[in-house]
């Protein structure tokens, strides 16, 4: 595959650990959802863990509002694999029974967490678990102080509202920390975390917040995470969809592939069609996308739709097809190697392209 170009520089931070997770100090950026079900419904809180491990989510969020969540995590943790964050607003409490519970990591808003006690119980009890706390700052929900302050959800408002919440962690000697701010704008989002990516070296985790629906959700996090990641920030992601919690992940993992930050099952690349194809070459990509569903090793699989232009155009590509009415061509690495009857073009592809993993050995995990 074609890497990292090499004046990329990823931001040095601290590493933490979410239950087996490394977060931060290097490692691959870790992508996390959340689960959108009623926590106390234990069966399908798991089942869309479930959902989640399957696919290969990293780390999974669950809101913990009211007393009768916090009592249902210990029930979902003994059920799934896949390290848990509290997410924890207004009442610290709360975290303290998730904490309790063996959740791997606990996230508190310090602008509804009720103060300075609050926090540093929490925090104690973190230390106590040897579990990170991510302090995660939201626009929405940002302490009241500031906004008076500053008037508005502004980036110096919120890195304010961290660097008050760090400094007391710090004063107490808890470090394990994540540091997270987010906005629904896009600039804010981006603006806040480079003015803490430069202040601090804890790991970031990113994300804008309520991005919304497909695909206009999926375009402004790819606009803000890789953005952000593009500049070395961030090492953990989350988009936020108004969608199923499957789509966040495959939407997180094509920001890391589009980037080379993290390699993870197939990578289509497929020509936009012009005057010379003569195909249908949209057909023809969802064939092959549905054909690599499950795959998980790192390839780069083009769908070109002439055979004059598309080996060329696609001549990054591990394997290809370039196909026309009449025949369709299989290549590798731009080379032409063989001509096949366009009904067999898809099988054709599949098994050259096993033979290129075969090759390559195994699976490297970025
Ligand atoms: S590969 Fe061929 S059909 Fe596709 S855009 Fe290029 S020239 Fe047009």
């Amino acid at each position: 595959m074609v890497h990292q170009r090499e004046s990329y520089v990823r931001r040095t931070t601290k590493k933490v650990y979410i239950g087996e997770v490394p977060i931060g100090g290097g490692s691959p950026i870790a992508v996390e959802s959340m689960t959108k079900t009623n926590t106390t419904d234990v069966k399908a809180t798991v089942r869309e863990i479930k959902k989640l491990e399957k696919i290969g989510c990293d780390l999974v969020r669950i809101a913990v509002p009211d007393y009768d969540a916090a009592e249902a995590l210990a029930s979902i943790k003994a059920k799934t694999k896949m390290p848990i964050i509290a997410d924890i607003h207004f009442n610290y409490k709360l975290a303290l029974m998730a904490l309790e519970a063996n959740i791997d990591c606990v996230r508190i808003n310090p602008g509804n967490i009720g103060g300075r006690e609050n926090i540093i119980r929490t925090a104690e009890a973190a230390r106590r678990q040897e579990v990170p706390l991510r302090i995660g700052v939201n626009a929405g929900s940002l302490d009241k102080s500031l906004l008076q302050k500053y008037g508005a959800p502004i980036p110096e408002a919120m890195v304010e509202s961290i660097v008050r919440t760090v400094s007391l962690l710090e004063d107490i000697g808890f470090d394990d920390l994540i540091l997270s701010a987010k906005a629904s704008r896009v600039p804010i989002t981006i603006e806040t975390n480079r003015m803490i990516a430069n202040r601090f070296r804890y790991p970031l985790h990113i994300g804008i917040t309520e991005a919304g629906p497909p695909p206009a959700g999926n375009i402004r996090s790819a606009v803000g995470i890789g953005t952000l990641l593009a500049e070395g920030i961030g090492d953990t992601i989350r988009v936020s969809l108004t969608a199923p919690v499957e789509e966040e992940v495959i939407v997180g993992r094509e920001i890391l592939k589009s980037l080379f930050l993290r390699e993870h099952g197939p990578m289509i690349i497929s020509c936009p069609t012009c005057g010379r194809c003569n195909i249908d070459l949209i057909r023809l990509v969802k064939q092959v996308e549905k054909k690599l569903e499950g795959i998980k090793e790192p390839t780069v699989v083009a769908v070109m739709g002439c055979v004059v232009n598309g080996p060329g155009e696609a001549r990054e590509a591990d394997v290809g097809i370039a196909a026309t009415k009449g025949e369709a061509l299989i290549f590798r690495k731009g080379e032409i190697i063989k001509k096949v009857s366009p009904t067999k073009a898809v099988a054709a592809l599949l098994q050259e392209m096993k033979q290129v993993v075969k090759r390559r050995g195994k699976p490297r995990r970025r």
